[in-house]
């Protein structure tokens, strides 16, 4: 459990550098899990001039796992890569506290009197990871009429579909 305090991040920068197997952090998505153990270390310190906001800034390595949108299949999604996020206390009238969102600002908010490292850790995580989880940009999925992954196996669905097209393209020349 690393905490960062406001009134420590006041007097200097304070530097990580944690390694965190899987499970130690939840990261509340059951079709997420983390593989390998993750790997940060960087620093957390003030924004000079802006009213007790943090920034958290470093590099994240880790493996993580997700069923793929398209075949359902367990996928590997390895993140390595630097990171960097702010953080506005929730009291100084920002605005609600709420969660990143991946394609806004990679802006947070804190409640109290400081920041989680764990919970900097899994919203970049979280935002490192793509919209659209697949196996592979080749990933066929998952057959919509014989539902086999397509993947594996290949039915004779697709190809019919195309034949019945086919057939409407020469019955419209007629
Ligand atoms: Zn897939
Ligand atoms: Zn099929």
């Amino acid at each position: 459990m690393v905490f960062f305090h406001v009134r420590d991040l006041e007097v200097r920068a304070q530097r990580f550098d944690v390694q965190l197997p899987p499970g130690s952090i939840e990261f509340l998505d059951p079709k997420l899990t983390q593989t390998g153990p993750l790997n940060a270390a960087g620093r957390v310190e003030l924004v000079t001039g802006a009213l007790g906001e943090i920034r958290a800034k470093g590099h994240l390595t880790v493996r993580m796992q997700a069923d793929c949108d398209r075949c359902l299949e367990p996928a590997a999604f390895p993140i390595d890569s630097d990171f960097e996020l702010y953080y506005r206390p929730v009291e100084e009238g920002y605005g609600e506290e709420r969660g990143l969102n991946a394609g806004e600002a990679e802006m947070g908010f804190y409640e109290g009197d400081g920041l989680e490292l764990t919970d900097v850790l899994r919203e970049y995580v979280l935002l490192a990871l793509p919209m659209q989880r697949v196996c592979s940009e080749n990933c066929k999925g998952i057959c919509p009429v014989c539902g086999q992954n397509r993947n594996q196996v290949e039915c004779s669905c697709q190809a019919a579909a195309i034949d019945d097209r086919w057939e409407a393209l020469r019955n419209f020349g007629k």
